[in-house]
């Protein structure tokens, strides 16, 4: 099993944990054994983990992970092309070029990692209703 420390130490207690949401997140690996493809698609849950059967298919991230997207992909590209009209005042044209193709690149990308994220932190808060 692919436990970091925090998950060491809770098994010397006896206590099962999850590998950290970050890591889960970023690898896109299961949060319990930190082993298997939590994805089928890019943005569609498998529905258990393929190395240790955790069930996944009554996990909703909700709109959690597209309010993130909206939050943060959305405030970074409205900074980004205020400071570029600002500075520059290009064309609308170019903000067109430029921006619609980042938000919706952006967008996708960070679902995906927000979609996984959601997920781990679920996982070691709510457990998924894990008793093992
Ligand atoms: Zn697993």
């Amino acid at each position: 099993m692919g436990l970091d420390a925090s998950g060491e130490i809770a098994y010397l207690w006896g206590v099962s944990t999850p590998v950290s949401s970050t890591s889960a997140c970023l690898r896109g690996r299961c949060p319990r054994c930190g082993e298997g493809d939590i994805f089928a698609s890019w943005l569609q849950f498998a529905p258990a983990c393929r190395a240790c059967g955790l069930d996944l298919s009554r996990h909703d991230t909700g709109d959690g992970a597209a309010y993130l997207t909206i939050c943060v992909v959305g405030g970074l590209i409205t900074v980004l092309a205020t400071a570029l009209e600002i500075l520059v005042a290009p064309p609308y044209w170019l903000h067109a070029v430029l921006w619609l193709p980042m938000v919706i690149l952006g967008s996708i990308l960070f679902l995906h990692y927000g979609k996984a994220w959601l997920l781990a932190a679920s996982y070691r808060h709510h457990r998924l209703g894990d008793t093992t």
